[in-house]
C-alpha cells in the first residue's frame, strides 16, 4: 500500500487530473507530502479590522472594511492602472491595480461592503494599498485570526486557483483519514532529545496556526528538520572524504619557498599569516586533498598567503592557479605576484577574457608543458582548452562571486584533485561555512599587518552635506582620490534616491577642476573595466559608482569612501566598500550619508560601522541583526538545498544544534556513513536510535537528496 504522504495528489478530494497537472507544473506538488510541505510564505493577523487612521509606517498586512466610493481606469496601454478610492466610513484611502485592470474594473462595485486586505504604504500623505485582496464583507463571519498566505503564480491564477486554494487543499489533506498514518520524518529519539513538536502537529500549525507561540514552535521544528538532514548528508560523506579523495602530497618545503621567505619577502609575516601557512602546509602534506576556506578581513594579507601556498606547489613539481572574480582584480593580482615570483625564478602569467588569441595559444602551450608555474586569471581559467601540466593548488579569491559548480570544474583539471584554497573577506561562522562548502576546513587570519590606520568612519545626514563636500574637496586638493557610491542605477520615482547619474552631474558641478568617472551595473564589462582603469591610473579623481566597484580592487591613493543612502546597504557590503580605502593614505575616511529620519534599527546597524573596523565584529553583528535580507550567497544556497523554512544566514543556532544532532546520530549508526572510516567525528556523544528510526533516516535522505547534486562528491 502506498504510504499516505506519497499518494498522488490527483487522489485528493477537490483535485482532478487537470488541477493535479497545474499543481505539479506551477508548484512542484505531486504528492500529498509535497502539498503539506508547501507552506505559507507569510502569516497575517486577520483577527481584527483596522481603521485607516491607525495606519503607520511599520504596518504588516492588515484588513479594513468599508466600500469603494469611486473606481476608475487611468493612463494608457501598458501604463494603464485601476484606482479605487476606499472609505472606512471615516477616512479615505487608495487601492491601485496595475494588471488585469479591465476585468477588475467591472468586478468591484461602488457602495458594496468589502473587506480589503494588503500592506498599506504612504505617499504624499495618502495611504494606498496596491493589489489588495478584496472579499465581500460578511458580518456573520467571525474574524479568522492567524492566517497563512501561500505563493501564487499568474498561470495558476488564470487557470482557476485563488490565493486561498492551497490552504483549502492543505486543510483537506490534514483532515483526510489517512493523515493519522503520516510517518514521522525525524527519529522519535531525536524529537524527544531536542523537545521538538511532532510532525503532524507541526504541519497543522504551519498551515493553520492557533497562536503565535505554537507557530514559532512549529517553525522551529521544521527548521531543525531541514537543517538536520542537510547536516546528516554532509557529514556522512565528509567523514569518509579524508580517506577517499587522494591529494597530491607536498612532502617537501623546497628551495623556492625557503629562498623567498629567507631572502625576498618584503615584510615580516604577521603571526596569523604564519599560523595559517602552517595549517595549509600540514594539510597539503598528508596525501589528502585540501579544501580550505581562508577567512581574513580586508587588508589582512591573504595575497601573500596565496602566493606562498602556490610556492609550495611549485617546490613539489606542480603548478598553482589563482582565480579572481573580475578582470581588474586578476590583473592586479598578476602584477603583484609577477613581481614576487620574478625574484625566485617563478614564472607567473595572466589569462583573462581579453587575452588575445595568439597570446592565448602560447599561454596554453606553455601551461601544458609546465613552463608556467603560476597562472592568474578570471573564470577564463576554467575553459576546456586550459590544460595544466600538473595543477597542484587552486586558489580562489573572493569566493562568493563564483558558483560552486565552477569550483568543481576547476578541481577536475588535474588528474589527482588539486588542493583548493578559497579566500574570502566576508567571514562566516564555521558551521555555516561547512554547510555552504561541504567539508571545508577553515583558517582564519585574525590580525592585520602592523601600522594600519583605522579608517575614520562617520555617519552624516543631509544637513551635513556641505561639510562632507569640504572634506572631499580637501582630500582632492591633497592629491587623493574619492569614491562616491550609490545604491541604485536609475532613480525610482517613488523611492527618493539620488541616482548615480544625478550624483555624477552634481559632483561635476561641485568639483569642476577634477575629473569624474562613473561605473554601474548596466555598463558592459569592458566599459566598466575601462572606467575602473582610468581611476586606477588617476585619470579620474572621483569615481561615482554602484556597488559594482570591484571587490578587492586596490587604489592606494583613494582616501575617501562616500556612501550615499547608506541605510540601503547591508553591513557586509558597507564593510567591503570601506575596505577600498585606507590602503595607502595616512588618513582615510568612510562617510555614511543617510536621511535624517532613519529608524532605530538602521541607526544601530550603521553605528556598528562607526564603532568598529573589525570585519569579524561587523559580520557577527550583521548575522544577529539581519531582518528580511540575507547574507550574500546564503539565499541562493538555501534554494539549492531546498530550505523552505530555515534560513542559513539567521538560523545559525539551530544549524549548530542540527549539526551536533546529526553527528550524535551518526556516532551510533556508523553504517549510515557512506564508507565507514569515521576519522572526523565531532565526538559530541551518541544518540542511540532504533532500527526503525535508522530506516526513517535512510528514507528521508533518499527523498531529499536523490535528485540533487551531491556537493561532497564533486571531485
Ligand atoms: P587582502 O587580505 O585584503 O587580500 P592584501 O593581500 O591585498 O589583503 O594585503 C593588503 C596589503 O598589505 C598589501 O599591500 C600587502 O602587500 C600588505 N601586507 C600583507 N601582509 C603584510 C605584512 N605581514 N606586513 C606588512 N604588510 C603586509
Ligand atoms: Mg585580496
Amino acid at each position: 500500500m502506498i504510504p499516505f504522504e506519497d499518494t498522488d495528489i490527483v487522489y485528493l478530494k477537490g483535485v482532478g487530473p487537470a488541477r493535479a497537472k497545474l499543481l505539479s507544473d506551477e508548484f512542484g506538488i505531486k504528492t500529498f507530502r509535497d502539498l503539506l510541505y508547501t507552506f505559507p510564505f507569510r502569516y497575517v493577523d486577520k483577527s481584527r479590522f483596522y481603521r485607516i487612521r491607525e495606519f503607520s509606517g511599520e504596518m504588516p498586512h492588515v484588513q479594513v472594511c468599508g466600500q469603494f466610493v469611486q473606481i476608475g481606469l487611468e493612463g494608457e496601454g501598458a501604463r494603464q492602472r485601476l484606482r479605487g478610492i476606499f472609505s472606512d466610513g471615516e477616512r479615505l484611502m487608495e487601492c491601485v491595480w496595475f494588471s488585469r485592470v479591465r476585468a477588475l474594473k467591472d468586478f468591484y462595485k461602488i457602495g458594496r461592503p468589502y473587506v480589503i486586505f494588503g500592506k498599506p504604504s504612504e505617499y504624499r500623505g495618502v495611504w494606498s494599498i496596491s493589489h489588495p485582496e478584496v472579499s465581500d464583507y460578511d458580518s456573520t463571519k467571525p474574524p479568522t485570526g492567524f492566517c497563512g498566505v501561500y505563493n501564487m503564480t499568474e498561470t495558476a491564477r488564470k487557470k482557476g486557483l485563488t490565493a486561498k486554494s492551497l490552504g483549502t487543499l492543505a486543510r483537506t489533506a490534514l483532515s483526510h483519514p489517512g493523515f493519522a498514518r503520516l510517518r514521522e520524518t525525524l527519529p522519535p529519539e531525536v524529537c524527544s532529545h531536542y523537545h521538538l513538536m511532532p510532525l503532524s502537529e507541526t504541519l497543522r500549525q504551519l498551515h493553520f496556526p492557533t497562536s503565535a507561540e505554537q507557530l514559532r514552535k512549529a517553525r522551529e521544528r521544521m527548521k531543525f528538520e531541514e537543517l538536520f538532514y542537510l547536516q546528516l548528508n554532509i557529514l556522512r560523506f565528509s567523514r569518509e572524504r579524508g580517506r577517499r579523495i587522494a591529494g597530491i602530497p607536498f612532502s617537501k618545503i623546497g628551495p623556492k619557498f625557503n629562498d623567498y621567505y629567507g631572502r625576498c619577502i618584503p615584510f615580516e609575516l604577521t603571526g596569523a599569516q604564519k599560523r595559517v601557512l602552517h595549517e595549509i602546509r600540514d594539510d597539503m602534506r598528508n596525501g589528502r586533498q585540501m579544501n580550505r576556506l581562508l577567512q581574513g578581513d580586508v587588508g589582512s594579507g591573504k595575497t601573500m598567503v596565496a602566493f606562498m601556498t602556490m610556492l609550495m606547489a611549485v617546490d613539489n613539481g606542480c603548478q598553482g592557479a589563482l582565480m579572481a572574480p573580475t578582470e581588474i582584480l586578476a590583473t592586479q593580482h598578476y602584477e603583484t605576484l609577477r613581481g614576487w615570483g620574478e625574484q625566485v625564478g617563478v614564472r607567473v602569467e595572466l589569462l583573462t577574457g581579453s587575452t588575445r588569441a595568439k597570446a592565448r595559444r602560447e599561454l596554453h602551450a606553455a601551461l601544458e608543458s609546465g613552463e608556467i608555474d603560476i597562472l592568474v586569471g578570471t573564470h577564463a581559467l576554467l575553459e576546456e582548452k586550459v590544460k595544466f601540466h600538473r595543477l597542484g593548488v587552486a586558489v580562489i579569491d573572493e569566493q562568493h562571486r563564483f558558483g560552486v559548480a565552477q569550483r568543481a570544474r576547476m578541481w577536475s583539471k588535474g588528474t589527482t584533485a588539486p588542493h583548493v584554497l578559497v579566500m574570502t573577506a566576508t567571514p562566516i561562522p564555521r558551521t555555516l561555512a561547512m554547510t555552504l562548502y561541504g567539508d571545508l576546513d577553515v583558517s582564519v587570519i585574525d590580525e592585520l599587518p602592523p601600522g594600519r590606520k583605522p579608517i575614520d568612519t562617520r555617519l552624516r545626514y543631509e544637513d551635513n552635506r556641505m561639510e562632507v563636500y569640504r572634506l572631499v574637496s580637501n582630500e582632492l586638493k591633497a592629491g587623493r582620490q574619492v569614491y562616491v557610491v550609490y545604491p541604485l542605477v536609475k532613480e525610482n520615482e517613488k523611492l527618493d534616491l539620488k541616482s548615480v547619474e544625478e550624483g555624477r552631474e552634481r559632483l561635476i558641478g561641485l568639483f569642476p577642476e577634477w575629473k569624474v568617472g562613473m561605473v554601474h551595473g548596466k555598463m558592459s564589462p569592458e566599459a566598466k573595466d575601462r572606467e575602473m582603469g582610468r581611476f586606477v591610473r588617476n585619470e579620474t579623481q572621483i569615481l561615482v559608482a554602484t556597488t559594482v566597484i570591484e571587490v578587492g580592487v586596490n587604489v592606494p591613493n583613494a582616501s575617501v569612501m562616500l556612501i550615499e543612502n547608506a541605510e540601503r546597504f547591508g553591513l557586509s557590503q558597507l564593510h567591503q566598500l570601506r575596505g577600498r580605502v585606507g590602503r595607502g593614505a595616512d588618513h582615510s575616511y568612510c562617510v555614511l550619508m543617510t536621511r535624517y529620519n532613519i529608524g532605530g534599527d538602521t541607526r544601530k546597524r550603521l553605528n556598528v560601522m562607526v564603532e568598529t573596523t573589525d570585519g569579524f565584529v561587523v559580520s557577527e553583528a550583521d548575522m544577529k541583526m539581519r531582518g528580511p535580507g540575507d547574507m550574500e550567497g546564503t539565499q541562493q544556497s538555501g534554494e539549492a538545498f531546498d530550505l523552505r523554512v530555515a534560513n542559513l544566514a539567521t538560523d545559525g543556532q539551530i544549524l549548530n544544534i542540527a549539526r551536533e544532532a546529526a553527528d550524535k546520530v551518526l556516532n551510533g549508526r556508523p553504517e549510515l556513513v557512506t564508507a565507514p572510516g569515521n576519522d572526523k567525528s565531532l565526538q559530541s556523544g551518541v544518540i542511540e536510535i532504533s532500527d526503525a528510526s535508522a530506516d526513517t533516516l535512510t528514507r528521508e535522505l533518499r527523498y531529499r537528496f536523490q535528485r540533487q547534486f551531491d556537493w561532497s562528491q564533486i571531485s
